[in-house]
């Protein structure tokens, strides 16, 4: 697809970012120690790039899906970590509150997310209700002006640092399934909230990930979120529009490691001539490009059909999703192998695309759950 100027330049400035402040000795220090230098966040928020695609009344920058997708991509191609720090609030974060938030709520929650001040995160999954979230336990029971939130949240990007998490609970006692299920902006330090050990992960190292323990949490009801007992379906289609981001995320990873592969193939000599020589890896590196330009194709239709309000929007989300990350994986595989020997070695960058990419098959709903998502609509 050609990118109109205006887009073309937004590429531009998020390469330009992303080449000059994500640097080695920052990648390393995510990977090894899982501590995150927060001058470049103070960096990356002054630059507007927490509020993308938030529109301007609320801090944000107004920008459209394209130019979101454009920002993960390039911050990926560098650090996918990175770019999913700039993801959150343009997303998940921000996501349910500019569905459905009050005016109060959005000048109170969303404004500081998108101006990088504060922190907020999506806690729907529950150690029983994964790929099933409508199965989940946590209960929230209405005592006054008060909601009383008991339960426990697992896989929480972000929840050891942040200040609200938007969490999922059941409201309506007696319904089953994703009925009868609401959303609230739960303060992280109101008391009762606790967090998990984060955990130890394969990938994306750096972006802590922890349980949400809730035990007798009062959240006053201006912290109810969207009306009662219908939080399930925002929380669908705020997925809609994190799958693109994930799907974005996919794309810089595998394009990243390509651009590793050519020059390292290029370079390397064996049996007297660069290793590029041999049409057994020039071929792998033409399978790697071609999967990468149909993805990208298919990532930037599906953003402008979900600005455009097209039908088929969310299933083309699911389908970008799916295809991205499954791409991500194959291309990480071959650029490793590309890689030989030194490709397992931490000191090359495929490595860590390697280990990255293996995330986004499964986080916002695995690709067998965009399988489900693809089919029902094709089937309905
Ligand atoms: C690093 C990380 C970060 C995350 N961040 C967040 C977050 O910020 N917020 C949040 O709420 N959640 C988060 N998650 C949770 C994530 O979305 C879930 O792990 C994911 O949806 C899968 O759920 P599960 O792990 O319980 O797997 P399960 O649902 O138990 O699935 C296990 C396997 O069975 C398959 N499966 C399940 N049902 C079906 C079916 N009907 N048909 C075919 N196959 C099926 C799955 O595809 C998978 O292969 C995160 C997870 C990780 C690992």
């Amino acid at each position: 697809m050609i990118l109109s100027k205006e887009h073309e330049l937004m590429r531009k400035n998020f390469r330009n970012f992303a080449e000059t402040e994500f640097t080695k000795e920052i990648q390393d220090e995510l990977d090894e120690t899982g501590e995150f230098n927060w001058e470049i966040w103070n960096k990356m928020a002054k630059y507007g790039f927490a509020g993308t695609k938030i529109p301007v009344e609320y801090g944000g920058q107004g920008g459209d899906t394209l130019s979101y997708v454009l920002m993960n991509e390039e911050f990926a191609r560098v650090c996918p970590v990175l770019a999913i720090y700039a993801n959150t609030p343009n997303s998940l974060g921000g996501g349910p509150l500019l569905a459905c938030g009050t005016e109060e709520q959005l000048q109170k929650y969303l404004t500081p997310a998108a101006q990088g001040k504060k922190h907020i995160v999506f806690a729907l999954t529950e150690p029983g209700a994964g790929s099933d979230p409508g199965s989940m336990t946590t209960k929230a029971v209405q005592d006054g002006e008060y909601f009383v939130l008991n339960g426990r949240k697992c896989f929480i990007s972000g929840a050891p640092f942040a200040d609200y998490a938007i969490v999922y609970a059941r409201t309506d006692l007696q319904s089953k399934g994703p009925k009868g299920i609401s959303m609230f902006i739960v303060d992280m330090k109101l008391p009762g909230v606790s967090c998990g050990k984060p955990e130890h992960k394969m990938g994306i190292n750096g972006y802590p990930t922890s349980d949400i323990i809730l035990e007798d949490v009062r959240v006053h009801q201006s912290d109810l979120l969207g009306p009662l007992h219908k939080g399930y379906a925002v929380a669908m289609k705020t997925l809609d529009g994190g799958r693109i981001g994930v799907a974005a995320q996919s794309l810089g990873c595998a394009q990243g490691a390509l651009e590793e592969s050519i020059a390292y193939a290029k370079e390397r000599k064996q049996f007297g001539k660069p290793i590029s020589y041999n049409q057994g890896i020039s071929f792998m590196l033409a399978d790697m490009a071609t999967e990468i330009e149909a993805a990208r194709t298919l990532l930037y239709t599906t953003a402008q059909a979900k600005d455009a309000g097209d039908p088929n929007a969310s299933m083309l989300c699911s389908m970008a999703k799916y295809y991205c990350s499954e791409m991500a994986n194959r291309v990480c595989a071959k650029a490793v192998q590309i890689h030989g020997g030194y490709g397992y070695i931490k000191e090359y960058k495929v490595e860590r695309f390697y280990r990255d990419a293996r995330i986004m098959t499964l986080y916002e709903g695995t690709s067998q759950v965009q399988q489900i998502v693809i089919s029902r609509s094709l089937l309905k």
